[in-house]
Parts: structure tokens; C-alpha cells; sequence
């Protein structure tokens, strides 16, 4: 476990080429798990954390969108509440249940549905730290984060991503715009993503001028007759610099521009 801030630490791994983190949030009262990775057992570290550090506080996992990644881990916490947005458990089902040859198939043990849900906030206020669990759609329907007022720190799911965030929501871009406009309003100092490194507010502008410069320029392409197998609009265009593109996310950044493509 790596410590990001007094009373925060992070759990990153491997996921599919993306580092995936979940994190760990103590307050005076709660301990708090934002997102638990692809499976059970990539949470071991967690649960010895919390054995270790966490005493008697009041246990608590947030989902922070239902993807894979973020939520295939939730049977590690039998018996602990799972928050996560409306949407959320719905979604999950959805995924689960739906035939497309590429979902991924789920742990033995289960995927453990959300069972505390809220639709555009949820505080919990303790004597050290107000967290402020706040819906931000975008990058899916039911996205969310996690803003820790004292600590001005705010765990971004994949609302904030680096270098490039992944447009999978449909008809997402207005949402996630709005969304990231909202959330440069908010007193923080530190971002942490859930891929990619932690860093200041800069990540935020970053996304919205890559969701922006995107979608722009795939609906000037296709309005001058560009087909879908033919957009040249390398990642670099969109990206502020010294942010590096690896073959992952080149993938991703193609995979982005077929979505702007179908949707402007
Ligand atoms: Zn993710």
C-alpha cells in the first residue's frame, strides 16, 4: 500500500496494461474502500491493510462505476455496505448478464451488487474529515468520486483519466464536459485517478480539452467526408504536453475516435 495523504493510501495494480487502483480512506469513525479491482484476490493487500490499520471503524466499500475493473472485487467485503450511484447496480446486472463476446467473465465468487445508492450526493461527516461521494457522469452513466474536504483530495474514478480518458458512454460528451467543468470548481490540491498517476488540477483541464479537441475534430472530419476506417487524428493532437502514449492507450485513443465517429 502506498500512502498518498495523512489519512489515504492506494493499492495499484496491473489490469490488462492499465494500472487500476483502489484506494483506502480512514476517517475518525469509517474505513472507507473506493473501487476493488478485477477480482478477490487482488484485494488481499487491502483486507491485511485494513486488519492492520483500520481497528474498529465502521467498513465501508464505494464502487465508483460499474465496470470490471472497479467492481469485480466487491465479494472480498462479504457483509460491508457497497455505495455507488443510482445507476450502478442496474448497470452491473447488465454486464453480467449481456452476450457480448468481449465482457469479461466474472470472479467464482461472484460480483456483490451495490446496497446503498443516492442519486447526485452523499456526505458523511466525521469528526476529521467530510466526504463528499458526488455523481459524475461522463465517462459512464453512473460515474462518481470522491472529494475528502480536509485533505482537499479528490479520488476521480475514471472521471479523470492519464494521459487520455476513454469515451465509452454514448452520447457521453456534454455530460462529461459539464461534469469536468464542475469539478475544476472544487478546493483540491491532489487528483488521483484511477488510471494513471496522482497529480494537481491540470489533469482535469486535460480531459476536457482531449473530450473536447475530440469529438470537434472527428464531427470536422465526417463533415468532410472522412469514413469511419480513415480519421488521421493522432492522440498527440489532443493531448497536453508531457503526456506520453503508450500502446495501450494509442488503442484506447483509436478506439475513442470510432465512438466520437459514430455519435457526431
Ligand atoms: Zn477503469
Amino acid at each position: 500500500m502506498q500512502q498518498l495523504a495523512p489519512c489515504v493510501w492506494a493499492h495499484v495494480i496491473e489490469a490488462e496494461g492499465f494500472p487500476t487502483l483502489a484506494a483506502v480512506v480512514l476517517t475518525s469513525r469509517r474505513a472507507i474502500v473506493v473501487d476493488t479491482l478485477t477480482g478477490p484476490d487482488e484485494m488481499a493487500p487491502v483486507l491485511e491493510f485494513l486488519a492492520a490499520e483500520a481497528g474498529d471503524r465502521h467498513r465501508l466499500v464505494v464502487n465508483t462505476h460499474h465496470h470490471w475493473d472497479h467492481v469485480f472485487g466487491n465479494a472480498a467485503f462479504p457483509g460491508v455496505d457497497i455505495v455507488a450511484q443510482r445507476a450502478c447496480p442496474r448497470l452491473i446486472q447488465a454486464e453480467l448478464q449481456g452476450g457480448d463476446e468481449s465482457r469479461r467473465l466474472p470472479p467464482p465468487e461472484g460480483v456483490a451488487l451495490p446496497t446503498i445508492t443516492f442519486g447526485d450526493r452523499l456526505t458523511y461527516a466525521d469528526e476529521d474529515q467530510t466526504v463528499h461521494v458526488i455523481h459524475t457522469p461522463g465517462h459512464s452513466e453512473d460515474s462518481l468520486v470522491v472529494f475528502l474536504t480536509q485533505s482537499r483530495l479528490l479520488l476521480g474514478g475514471d472521471t479523470v483519466e492519464w494521459p487520455l480518458p476513454n469515451l465509452c458512454q454514448h452520447d457521453g460528451r456534454d455530460e462529461w464536459v459539464r461534469t469536468l467543468r464542475q469539478l475544476k470548481q472544487l478546493p483540491v490540491d491532489l487528483v488521483v485517478p484511477a488510471h494513471g498517476p496522482a497529480m494537481d488540477k491540470r489533469i482535469i483541464d486535460a480531459n476536457e480539452r482531449y473530450v473536447d479537441g475530440v469529438y470537434e475534430a472527428v464531427a470536422a472530419a465526417k463533415a468532410s467526408g472522412t469514413g469511419r476506417g480513415d480519421l488521421d487524428l493522432p492522440a498527440e493532437r489532443f493531448l497536453t504536453t508531457g503526456a506520453a502514449v503508450d500502446d495501450v492507450y494509442r488503442k484506447a485513443h483509436a478506439e475513442n475516435l470510432l465512438w466520437a465517429w459514430d455519435e457526431v
